[in-house]
This record gives C-alpha cells, sequence and structure tokens, in this order.
C-alpha cells in the first residue's frame, strides 16, 4: 500500500511559518493499530498535524480523535469511548539520532520520542503508531466500577446480584455449606 501523504514531509518545502494540515485516517489504517482489544467506530479518525523546522530537525505535533468500541474486560459488553491524543516528536537525520542515542544511552528519557529520518523526506506514520499503541489501556472497562460477571453463574453483576451471590450471602446456606464441607472431609 502507498504511503499517506500526511505522513510525509518534504523538508525542503517547510515554510518558514510551519506546516499545519488536517486530514483523516481511515479505519484500514486505525484497525490493526487498536486492535485486537479496540476497534474503530466509524470510517475515518481526524488528524492534524502541526511542523516546523528547527534547523534540520522537525519538531511535530500531532492529535488524533477516533472513536472505538472494545469489550469490557470485566463484564464483557460493547461499549465505546472517544480517543483525544497528542503529542510531540522530535525528527533528527539519521547519522545524528544514532549519534546521540549513543551519547545519552545513561540517560534514556531524552531521547524519547526522538525518532531518525532519511535524507530529505520525514516519515511521520512511526509517531502516529506509537501514540495509538502507547494511548490504549489492556483492559478497558465500561466503567471504573463495573462489577463484571459472576465467576460461577456468568450474570452480569451490573444488572443486579445473581442467584448464587444471594445465597451466599444468606448466612443459613453459609452454615448448611460448611456443615456440608465437614461430611466430605
Ligand atoms: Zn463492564
Ligand atoms: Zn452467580
Amino acid at each position: 500500500m502507498e504511503k499517506d501523504p500526511l505522513f510525509l514531509v518534504r523538508m525542503d518545502e517547510v515554510p518558514r511559518s510551519g506546516i499545519d494540515r488536517k486530514g483523516s485516517l481511515d479505519a484500514e489504517w486505525l484497525g490493526p493499530r487498536v486492535g485486537p482489544i479496540h476497534r474503530p467506530v466509524g470510517k475515518d479518525a481526524k488528524v492534524r498535524v502541526k511542523a516546523r523546522a528547527l534547523g534540520d530537525k522537525l519538531e511535530v505535533d500531532v492529535s488524533i480523535n477516533a472513536v472505538v468500541e472494545f469489550d469490557c474486560s470485566r463484564c464483557a459488553e460493547v461499549d465505546k469511548k472517544a480517543l483525544k491524543l497528542d503529542t510531540r516528536g522530535l525528527f533528527i537525520p539519521e547519522g545524528r539520532h544514532r549519534h546521540m542515542l549513543e551519547e545519552v544511552s545513561m540517560d534514556e528519557d531524552r531521547m524519547d520520542n526522538t525518532f531518525p529520518y532519511k535524507g530529505n523526506v520525514v516519515d511521520l506514520e512511526e509517531l502516529f503508531t506509537d501514540l495509538v499503541a502507547l494511548s490504549l489501556e489492556q483492559f478497558p472497562v465500561c466503567s471504573e466500577s463495573c462489577k463484571g460477571l459472576c465467576p460461577q453463574c456468568g450474570e452480569n453483576l451490573n444488572t443486579g446480584p445473581c442467584q448464587c451471590r444471594t445465597e451466599k450471602i444468606d448466612p443459613r446456606w453459609q452454615a448448611l455449606a460448611g456443615i456440608k464441607e465437614k461430611l466430605e472431609n
């Protein structure tokens, strides 16, 4: 597949005032990057790219607005959420980037969100990919207070207590369960 021109910046074409691009990323691009836990909703995600040249470096601010859906990791119900993501990246000519990596190896944090570029063309795709990948939870929930499913009967506890839950709470049943256990041992 050909690279989306939204991702590409030619260093010799960056005006003094910088670049301000609006575009969109389709579900085909977003799908594999939010998956398999999340799925894109709707046709595309809104994207904005602002970039300015600092000598031969390119400072880039990107933002993504997208809607994704997921199965709650506790109750398995489908839920949606809006992603509003933004980050800043610094693109540095490949040779200098490698050199800087060696120099600051004791201080890796300083190299966060820096990327190498080759020749005259900066490719922003990795910055977008990282932004999406690092923003998504592994175990998304529909709500922090989601009660999940009963591990015994599988009922959704958000809709009310299940049968085995009420049995457990009832002290008479508790006592009987204790006797049963003794008889079995
Ligand atoms: Zn849930
Ligand atoms: Zn239950």
